[in-house]
């Protein structure tokens, strides 16, 4: 069967990491993003080596009906959808005073709405297709560990994991197999904007931030776009096939349960 995948958030960091190393494997790819322009350039790094095989959509994974629009326009393009990533997500720093509701809502519908979306519209396509697939949602180490001003992602990414237990456990009937990854500490614009706002917040410069995070890995570096892609690559491959509901983490050692 040919292998389709589509990969949201896909226009840089982890997702454009997993767009390209699918290709690599041998997947058709759909690659989406909110920025058509980043996008673009991700598929045409893509098609340069691989032919015809990536294709840009532009969508916003908070709003239903374009995660459901951009599946359509997948299938319609490469004649299936196999493998779905979850991976779009927004990452607000948030000291718990500073918490408000604006912010709580739009965390949550980009990576908790998001994800449900596509795991909806994945669904369809399978379904309609008349075959199983595999669902990969995008979690993280602040999804497994609280972490002190992430309550409002670290509330986003707990809610991935139970929605991939729940999902795993509800939708294994139909052959359809759905995990999470966790990354640690990735080098993508999000980790650095993440490292400058608890800089600012403590007063200290941007390396000061990123050394607060490597401090707490057992290998002792912080993980490149591509060490997470290949934990995706295994749960999108034949490998993973006996399991669902899971969390591969990969953190380079940060959390032991
Ligand atoms: P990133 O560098 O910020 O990239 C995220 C991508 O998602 C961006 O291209 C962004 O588009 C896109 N996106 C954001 N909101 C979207 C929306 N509403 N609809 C469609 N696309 C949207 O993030 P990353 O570091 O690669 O993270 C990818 C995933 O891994 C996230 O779910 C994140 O929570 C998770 N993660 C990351 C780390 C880390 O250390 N970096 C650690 C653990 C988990 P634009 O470029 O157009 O804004």
């Amino acid at each position: 069967m040919k292998q389709v995948a589509l990969i949201t958030g896909a226009g840089q960091g982890i997702g454009a990491a997993i767009a390209k190393r699918l290709a690599d494997d041998g997947f058709a790819v759909a690659v989406l993003g909110r920025t058509l322009s980043k996008v673009e350039k991700v598929a045409g790094e893509i098609n340069a080596s691989h032919p015809d095989q990536a294709l840009a959509l532009k969508a916003d994974v908070a709003k239903r009906d374009e995660v459901f629009a951009a599946v359509a326009a997948t299938v319609d393009r490469f004649g299936d959808l196999t493998v779905m990533v979850n991976n779009a997500g927004v990452a607000p720093t948030t000291p718990i005073m500073e918490v408000d509701e604006e912010t709580l809502q739009w965390a949550q519908a980009i990576n908790v709405n998001g994800t449900v979306w596509g795991i909806q519209a994945a669904v369809q396509a399978f379904e309609q297709a008349g075959h199983g697939g595999k669902i990969i949602n995008a979690t993280s180490q602040a999804g497994i560990e609280g972490n002190p001003e992430l309550t409002v992602y670290g509330s986003t990414k707990f809610a991935i994991r139970g929605i991939t237990q729940t999902t795993a456990k509800e939708l294994a009937p139909k052959g359809i197999t759905v995990n999470a990854f966790a990354p640690g500490i990735v080098k993508t614009p999000m980790m650095y904007d993440i490292a400058h706002e608890v800089a600012q917040n403590a007063g200290q410069d941007d390396e000061w931030g990123m050394a607060q995070f490597s401090d707490g890995i057992a290998l002792g570096y912080l993980s490149s776009p591509e060490d997470v892609a290949a934990g995706v690559a295994f749960l999108a491959g034949p490998d993973s096939n006996y399991m669902t509901g899971q969390t591969l983490v990969v953190d380079g050692g940060m959390v032991f349960h």
